[in-house]
């Protein structure tokens, strides 16, 4: 896409956040959009900053680790890694990434955090929920959750901010809301005054709105932002 077209998508989906987020009666500003740039080229990322985008969600590392050295020149990005943790990755995600969405296992949260270089600040991670219905294998049981909070919350190299769902996709509205309620109610359980879980991730391109509706204070948008990814 141009660098016009990518502005103008960009501009349309926060459209959709605003009006979804008046529907819902939340106050203006409290939904953040992270663009998913993963199978872009690095172009297509200059354009979304230049557009004003700051927050850019990836799923591959290579592929990330390559066009974040291509881009070392837009030094204020956040870099958000959405995709599946393995353990012989940890050490570079924690290296070069502000937030981690999607942790799910105790070992991978133990080497996220020692090896989180001591310059930067703790990294920002999100707990993934498995919940009913769910079509990906990733992600924690609901019943093994607070066992894991408890766990990460004792990691200096990390800072636990919220959860994390990735539901099946759905046509229909009310089906689309149920995975993410449950998240918000899980949410509701967990949090404490030291760990308040204020961030929901939750919602994509074609369920903002449905997330947003049920309390997503992040949603992490690809296809309509930048376009169909190159299927390869
Ligand atoms: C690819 C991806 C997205 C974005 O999906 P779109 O449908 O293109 O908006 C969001 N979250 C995760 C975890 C992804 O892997």
């Amino acid at each position: 896409m141009i660098p016009e077209q990518i502005a103008r998508h960009r501009h349309q989906v926060l459209a959709r956040i605003q009006a979804a987020t008046e529907r819902a009666g939340r106050p203006a500003g409290s939904v953040a959009l992270i663009a998913v740039s993963k199978k872009q080229p690095p172009a297509a990322i200059r354009a979304a900053h230049a557009a004003g985008q700051r927050a850019f969600g990836e799923s591959y590392l290579q592929e990330a680790l390559d066009k974040q050295a291509l881009l070392a020149d837009l030094d204020d990005i956040e870099w958000h890694f959405i995709g599946r943790l393995q353990s012989n990755k940890t050490r570079q995600i924690a290296a070069h990434f502000d937030w981690v969405h999607g942790l799910a296992d105790a070992t991978h949260a133990r080497r996220l955090s020692e090896q989180r270089p001591a310059s930067r600040r703790p990294l920002n991670v999100c707990l993934q929920l498995n919940l009913s219905g769910e079509s990906s294998k990733g992600g924690v049981a609901p019943e093994d959750v607070s066992a894991l909070l408890a766990q990460c919350a004792e990691l200096p190299g990390l800072r636990v901010r919220g959860l994390m769902t990735l539901p099946a996709p759905s046509e229909d509205e009310a089906e689309q809301r149920r995975p993410f309620r449950e998240l918000r109610e899980w949410r509701d359980r967990l949090a404490t005054p030291e760990c308040p879980l204020d961030v929901l991730s939750m919602g994509m391109s074609d369920d903002l709105e449905a997330a947003i509706l049920e309390g997503a204070t992040q949603v992490r948008i690809g296809t309509a932002v930048f376009g169909a990814r190159p299927t390869n």
